[in-house]
Parts: structure tokens; C-alpha cells; sequence
């Protein structure tokens, strides 16, 4: 089926345990978006262990956010002409810094951002949903003891390695984390509600992820 109404490029709101990824990654699969997931290129930098990943793994850990003048780099080097393609970025802009940064990208690589998509969940839904995470330390897969369980317990489907918690997902940091995107999202959300509302969609969150899926569909006009 052909989607010529979605949106071609958008961005992905969501505090931490929004269920983000798993919907970045549904609407990637069903509506063809590549997805530009700046923590999941951190966490392959921390994986290579090479230079850019030695720097930014203290903040990772820490659940901290990484400076904006490595994000930066992060991108160029990820983020290619991508032409034609659909983008989806989740987890960036994650910073007030972060947005102007954006803007640069849209100008030299020529797209336009048409849809700011925010999941809305609660902190202490997000909070409990955080403990359930878990991540093959090897390949980067993630899984979730309810909402996505692998098929042998604590095994990774693709390649058998024993799952852990992310190092960032212990219960001191998940708060800090939290209290970070307060600080952090907020302003960027209530900047394109200002500048672009026409261009703002908000979903529950607060709900199944087959639910929020479908808002998100909806929201869309997929
Ligand atoms: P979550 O949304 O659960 O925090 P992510 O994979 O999006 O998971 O991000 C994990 C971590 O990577 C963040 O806590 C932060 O340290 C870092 N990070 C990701 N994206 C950015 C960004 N755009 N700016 C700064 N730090 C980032």
C-alpha cells in the first residue's frame, strides 16, 4: 500500500520507558523510514570501543546527556545525504543546543522535518516499564520481560547471548534520567508547539503498546 500523506521526515518524542524505540522501530518497518537513533549509535561507539565511544561512555553511564558538539560529530558521520528517503529520528534534538543543530541538517541535506511526534507517559509508568528492560550485550538487541520477551529466557534470539540490564537502566539513574528529559524536553516540545503547531501530534502513551501504535498510526495519517 502506498502512505503518500504521512510525513516523510519526523521526530520522535518520548521520555525514557515511553516505549520510543519500539515505535520508531514499528513505524520504520510498516512506513519504510530509516531510523536516525542517536542512542543507538552511542551505544555501537561505546560497543567498537573507539575514540568517539571512549568519550561519551561516562555520560551514558551516568545517564547523563552527551555534549551537543559530539552529537554533532556523531551525525556527520551517520547521517549521509539520505536523498529521498524517509527519516525518522529518535533521541535527537534532545537539547535546546540540539535544535538549531537540526535546522542545519534540514538546510545541507535538503528535507524539511513535517511531523514533531510525542508519546506521553506518566514518569512512574516509564519509571516501572525501565525495570523490565533488557539488551544483548553483543549485537544491541533489545527486549522487554513483558512487552517483548525473548524466546529462551534471558538468551538473545539472534545470537544466543546471555541479556543484561542496559548499564543505564539501574534504579538511580533511570530517576536521574528522567529528571534530565523534565529539564531537557520540555522546553524543545513547547519551542515547535510555538513555531509549528500545526505540525505537533501527541499520543497516550499511558496504554498497551499495540494501542499507542495505533494512535500513532492514526496520528500520522498512516
Ligand atoms: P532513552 O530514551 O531510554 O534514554 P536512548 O537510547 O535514546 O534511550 O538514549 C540513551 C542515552 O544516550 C541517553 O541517556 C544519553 O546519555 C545519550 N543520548 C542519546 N541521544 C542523545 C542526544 N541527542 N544528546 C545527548 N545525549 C544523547
Amino acid at each position: 500500500m502506498v502512505h503518500s500523506t504521512i510525513p516523510d521526515h519526523i521526530v520522535v518524542f518520548g521520555r525514557p520507558g515511553s516505549g520510543k524505540s519500539s515505535l520508531a522501530e514499528r513505524l520504520g518497518t510498516d512506513f519504510g523510514y530509516h531510523l536516525v537513533r542517536t542512542g543507538e549509535m552511542l551505544r555501537e561507539a561505546i560497543r567498537r570501543n573507539d575514540f568517539l565511544g571512549k568519550r561519551v561512555e561516562c555520560h551514558l553511564a551516568k545517564g547523563d546527556l552527551v555534549p551537543d558538539g559530539l552529537i554533532f560529530e556523531l551525525l556527520e558521520i551517520n547521517l549521509k545525504s539520505p536523498g529521498s528517503n524517509r527519516l525518522l529520528f529518535d533521541g535527537f534534538p534532545r537539547t535546546m543546543g540540539q535544535v538549531p543543530l537540526l535546522e542545519q541538517f534540514e538546510n545541507r541535506l535538503h528535507f524539511k522535518i513535517d511531523c514533531y511526534l510525542e508519546i506521553d507517559v506518566s514518569r512512574e509508568e516509564a519509571v516501572a516499564r525501565m525495570t523490565g528492560r533488557r539488551i544483548c550485550p553483543k549485537c544491541g538487541a533489545t527486549y522487554h520481560l513483558i512487552a517483548r520477551p525473548p524466546k529462551v529466557a534471558e538468551t538473545c534470539d539472534l545470537d544466543g547471548t546471555h541479556l543484561e540490564k542496559r548499564p543505564d537502566d539501574t534504579t538511580e539513574v533511570v530517576q536521574f534520567r528522567q529528571q534530565v528529559y523534565d529539564e531537557h524536553a520540555v522546553p524543545i516540545l513547547k519551542y515547535y508547539q510555538e513555531k509549528c503547531p500545526e505540525l505537533c501530534r501527541k499520543v497516550n502513551g499511558n496504554q498497551p503498546f499495540d494501542a499507542v501504535y495505533t494512535e500513532a498510526r492514526a496520528a500520522i495519517g498512516g
